[in-house]
Parts: C-alpha cells; structure tokens; sequence
C-alpha cells in the first residue's frame, strides 16, 4: 500500500529524560473546570454544586514545543491559560469498554504522563462564537494553539493532585492558582469524557486553567509551570 502523497509526520511530544517521544492521537479540552475561571468567563455559580465539564478539540499538531512560537492571524485578543496536561497510555485500551466509559475508580491506571501546557486562544473569535452559537474551532483550534512541554511519566512523578499552576507574563505573575481548585479532578475529567469518545493511547487531555487570564501581544515572553511536574516557556513571535 501506498499514498497518493507523503502523510504528514505523526504529531509528537518530547518526553522527559528520554530519546523515545510520545505519539499524539487526539488532543481534548476541558472547559471551565476552575470555578474562579468560570466566573471570569461570565458564568454564574451553580445552586447545586458542580456543572458538568464539557470538552473541545485542538488538532493533534496544533502541539509543539517551547520557544518560538508564531502569533496566530485573524485575532486581536490572543490570551493564555495554564493547564495541566494529561497523557494517556497504552493501559487506556485495556479500561473500560476498550477505553469508553472508563470507570473513575480506574481512570488514573490509563495515564502515562503529565506536562504543563499553554491552551492559546482567540478571545475575540471564541466570544463571536459563544455569542452567535457557533463552533469553537477558529478560536481555539488554529496553528501552534497548544505549546506544550516534555511530558513527565506517572511512574517518575505520580499523580499530582495539589500544587501551584502559574503563569507569568515578561515576568509579571497573570495566573496563579492550586491544582486542587480544579472542579472535575483529573480522574473523573478521563471518565466523563470516555463516555462520549472512546479513548486511546496518545489522547492528550488539557484539564483546565485558573483564573487570571490576560491579553498577549507578538513579542512576550510566557513562562508557566505546574508544581511537581515542571515549566514551560514560549516567546510570541
Ligand atoms: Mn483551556
């Protein structure tokens, strides 16, 4: 078998300490799942305890790597959030329904590693969306959206489940909230979302940010970190 032309390269993340890399499937996206986030996001406080999360997609090769990396077109309100990111493994298939409705008591054995991502997006394109009913994609799913760094394996870091999650701007602190603040944990966020795809080794999930959210411009310099699982740095260029 062959193509009418040469596939793409497969998407890939760098793993820490390592020369092998991690293959990219899917890349998934929790919404609101800091309620100090939400709230900045104009969403009002549930009587009755917790929304349920929902989710988006970035292409897998919206991820690349620290540094340089190109401030998107058709924006003029590019902003960051800070997110944990999840990686999931081989043991996903072999969970659940061959990786739907993984049950959360299980959910943390079909995770492979953790990094520290950026979840770039298009506020003016995504609140022209929010506010006519429309896709996401354009405001979250464009080139380069999802800056990530090395991953982290479980079996070297655990599983983090407190700790800071920060984010500065040309050195000035925008971000600055605690792993434990997230209102779906990250077991529940894999289970939740095995129930509407099946999930497989190489699905990256992106779990949320805090609140502090803020306008970037070509030329800044952003530096985030989740504590016990590391940093990344990008410049907008
Ligand atoms: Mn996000």
């Amino acid at each position: 078998m062959s193509y009418v032309f040469p596939p793409a390269p497969q998407a890939s993340l760098a793993v820490a300490d390592s020369a092998d890399r991690f293959p990219i499937r899917r890349v998934y996206c929790v919404g609101r799942n800091y309620a100090d986030h939400a709230r900045e996001m104009g969403a009002h406080d549930q009587a009755d305890g917790r929304e349920p999360p929902f989710f988006f997609s970035k292409p897998a090769d919206a991820v690349v790597p620290g540094g340089d990396v190109p401030y998107p077109p058709a924006t003029a309100n590019l902003q960051h959030e800070v997110e944990l990111v999840v990686a999931l493994g081989p043991e996903t298939a072999a969970l659940g329904d061959g990786g739907a409705d993984i049950p959360v008591a299980e959910a943390l054995r079909c995770v492979y590693g953790y990094a520290v991502g950026f979840d770039l997006t298009r506020r003016d394109v995504q609140a022209r969306a929010k506010e006519k009913g429309h896709p996401w994609d354009m405001g979250k799913g464009f080139d380069a959206s999802a800056p990530t760094g090395p991953l982290h394996p479980a079996s070297a870091i655990g599983h983090p489940q407190r700790g800071a999650i920060w984010l500065k701007v040309n050195g000035e602190t925008r971000q600055n909230g605690d792993l434990a603040d997230m209102s779906w944990r990250v077991a529940e966020v894999i289970a939740k979302l095995s129930t509407f795809v099946r999930l497989a080794p190489g699905d990256l999930i992106f779990t949320g940010t805090p609140a502090g959210v803020s306008t970037v411009a070509r030329g800044d310099v952003l530096e985030g970190g989740v504590a016990g699982v590391g940093e990344l740095r990008i410049r907008l260029v």
